[in-house]
């Protein structure tokens, strides 16, 4: 199964890696990479398509049919135009718009060789219609630039113009160089035509740059040669010889008879105005003989130019004094001018044949031809500046497009800012806001910890700490709180104070270590002896407060009585054996409006009074009771 597939692959890359030399055939005269100079060429042509055609391919069948129309009948369009009909019923039946848009193509080349100038045109719009149903941007290119061609010769340069750039740009978007240059260089002759000669040298100036390649020289041949024309119109006649030489000799190299004689042709007419008229009636014979021997595809601008040739020569020879051969030659001249009967041409031939009518003493006839001129040139003027507002107008309104193009660009690129500049303030307010919480979270856990260590701290600053009971501080404190209490309450309230019996005794026997753990030991005693609204609190090394609030002498006693007894009977666990202790104790019940200090100085004084009377006992303040 892979195999098979990996085969399939196989065939297929072999097929991509070589097309079929037909369609590459196919594909360079398409785009107009081959170039067609004579009716051989186009024989030639046909033979090796038909030589290439791989037998029984239905669709390259159809393609060979569609070129055979164009190639085949350019010197029978008779027989021609009856081929088409048969292919264009086909194309019809198999909705081959493509196809379609092909033939009507084919059929203007052949009208326009018939001279039937009417039903050519006719072939145009079938073909611009069929292209626009095939939606194959080259068919569109093509017939939009046929109906360019047909207004610019009908004089309507506007919609020439909007053909043009339309077909020009769907040609840059297929890329096929030489058809862009076509149409570079209609739109240049259009402007030329129109007198708007620095729009055409504009047009021509990108050409140049952009056909410049070694391989291009027939296209940059053709380039030189518009340009000419431009100069020429602009009275620059030396540039424009010299573009025609350049040109005739590139044609001259590339073996291009048709077009080196054409710019003989051009170059007669340059001399003519430089007036060097010899040089102008030597190079006109030679054009002629050349012409004489050319069987160009499109018959009537060879025509054109043998009328062109006649003309020039008529105007040489009536400078040079020779009117009534220049007559014979003007008749002539009419004759093929007539064919194409362009009127920029015709108001020439009026001119020289009026000149040369003069020259011959006929006044009346050249009077009649400067009439016609007249008459013409008026139209024409008329003509050429209704165009010119056209396409003044269609240039105008292209700017303005391109400008509110940019305007709306401009804005939209406006309005994305605007939008980013929000999202960015908006991000930034997104990161403040989480930057200020974050914050406002670290200052309260700071807050907390602070106030946490501060209550630690201030739990230190009044806890001893040795015992962990309240320092002297502390308990004073509490002492003058219940102080004040007992005040308002008319409770009674007593002092007792405590302190251990020989203690100097303990260390100095014991060592200081054993002494504080005496002292350790002796508080954890009385403190789990003492009520919850009691307070309990080392005043000095071996001295403590205890504060009885809602209690009266004598049950104060009790209490001291019954710690006294607890401390004696304590057994330390870790000290030697014969270690116990005893403490003696003071006792004062506050008076009313006592001082703290006075009635805790009873109870020192009850206090030395006890070890004086051989410690280990209580002994009771007198004013107490
Ligand atoms: P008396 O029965 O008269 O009270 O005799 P005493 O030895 O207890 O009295 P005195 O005031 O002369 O000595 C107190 C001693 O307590 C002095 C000192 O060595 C000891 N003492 C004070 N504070 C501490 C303490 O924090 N640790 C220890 N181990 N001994 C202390
Ligand atoms: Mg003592
Ligand atoms: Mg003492």
């Amino acid at each position: 199964m892979y195999k098979l597939l990996g085969m399939v692959l196989l065939i297929n890359t072999a097929l991509a890696a070589e097309p079929e030399p037909f369609d590459i055939m196919v594909h360079e005269i398409e785009s107009g990479q081959r170039y067609f100079f004579s009716i051989a060429d186009y024989k030639t042509a046909l033979l090796e398509l038909e030589a290439a055609l791989p037998p029984g391919d239905t669709e390259r069948q159809h393609m060979l049919d569609r070129l055979r129309c164009q190639l085949g009948y350019s010197a029978d369009a008779i027989a021609g135009i009856a081929y088409s009909d048969t292919k264009i019923q086909q194309a019809k039946q198999r909705n081959d718009h493509a196809a379609l848009s092909d033939y009507y193509v084919c059929r203007y080349y052949l009208y326009s060789q018939l001279g039937q100038t009417q039903l050519a045109e006719q072939q145009v719009q079938l073909s611009y219609q069929a292209a626009s149903d095939s939606e194959d941007p080259l068919s569109i290119a093509i017939s939009l630039s046929l109906l360019g061609n047909i207004a610019s010769y009908r004089g309507n340069y506007a919609d020439a113009m909007q053909h043009y750039v339309m077909a020009y740009q769907l040609q840059r978007g297929l890329g096929y160089k030489p058809y862009i240059s076509d149409l570079v260089m209609a739109i240049a002759a259009t402007y030329r035509r129109m007198g708007l000669y620095q729009d055409a040298l504009s047009y021509i100036e990108q050409a140049e740059l952009e056909f410049n390649q070694p391989d291009e020289k027939f296209r940059n041949a053709l380039i030189m040669h518009e340009k000419a024309y431009s100069y020429a119109e602009l009275g620059q006649f030396e540039q424009a010889l010299s573009l025609f030489e350049q040109a005739m000799t590139v044609y001259q190299q590339l073996d291009e008879p048709l077009w080196r004689t054409y710019s003989k042709v051009n170059m007669v007419w340059i001399y003519n105005l430089l007036q060097r008229y010899p040089e102008a009636l030597q190079l006109a014979t030679e054009a002629k003989a050349e012409l004489s021997q050319l069987n160009a595809p499109d018959l009537s601008a060879l025509a054109t130019y043998q009328g062109l040739l006649a003309l020039y020569t008529a105007e040489a020879l009536v400078a040079t004094g020779e009117a009534e051969q220049a007559l014979d030659k003007l008749a002539e001249a009419e004759q093929q001018l007539q064919i194409d009967n362009n009127p920029r041409y015709m108001l020439l031939l009026y001119n020289a044949k009026a000149t040369a009518l003069a020259e011959t003493e006929q006044y009346r006839q050249a009077y009649q031809q400067l009439r016609q001129y007249v008459g013409l040139n008026h139209q024409q003027l008329q003509l050429s500046r209704e165009q010119q507002s056209n396409v003044l107008r269609f240039q105008f309104d292209s700017v303005r497009q391109q400008e509110r193009n940019k305007q709306l660009e401009a804005e939209k690129q406006l309005a994305q800012q605007h939008v980013s500049t929000l999202q960015l303030a908006q991000r930034w307010q997104y990161a403040a806001l989480t930057l200020i919480v974050l914050l406002v979270i670290i200052l309260l856990a700071f807050a907390v910890s602070l106030k946490k260590r501060n209550r630690k701290l201030h739990r230190l600053a009044m806890t001893d700490e040795l015992t962990q009971i309240a320092n002297r501080r502390r308990i004073m404190m509490q002492a003058d709180k219940e102080r004040v209490k007992a005040i308002d309450t008319l409770e009674p309230l007593c002092f007792l104070i405590l302190d251990l019996d020989h203690f100097k005794q303990i260390n100095d026997r014991y060592g200081h270590d054993t002494g504080d753990t005496v002292l350790q030991q002796m508080c954890m005693t009385v403190a789990a002896m003492l009520r919850e609204q009691d307070h309990f609190g080392r005043t000095g090394g071996e001295e403590f407060l205890i504060v009885l609030p809602n209690t009266d002498a004598e049950q104060a006693v009790i209490i001291a009585e019954r710690l006294r007894l607890a401390i004696a009977a304590i057994r330390f666990a870790d000290g030697p054996q014969a270690l116990n202790i005893t403490c003696s104790l003071g006792v004062s019940q506050i008076l009313p409006d006592e001082a703290l200090n006075t009635s805790l100085a009873r109870a020192d004084d009850a206090l030395y009074q006890a070890k004086a009377a051989g410690r280990n006992r209580v002994v009771v303040s007198p004013e107490s009771d």
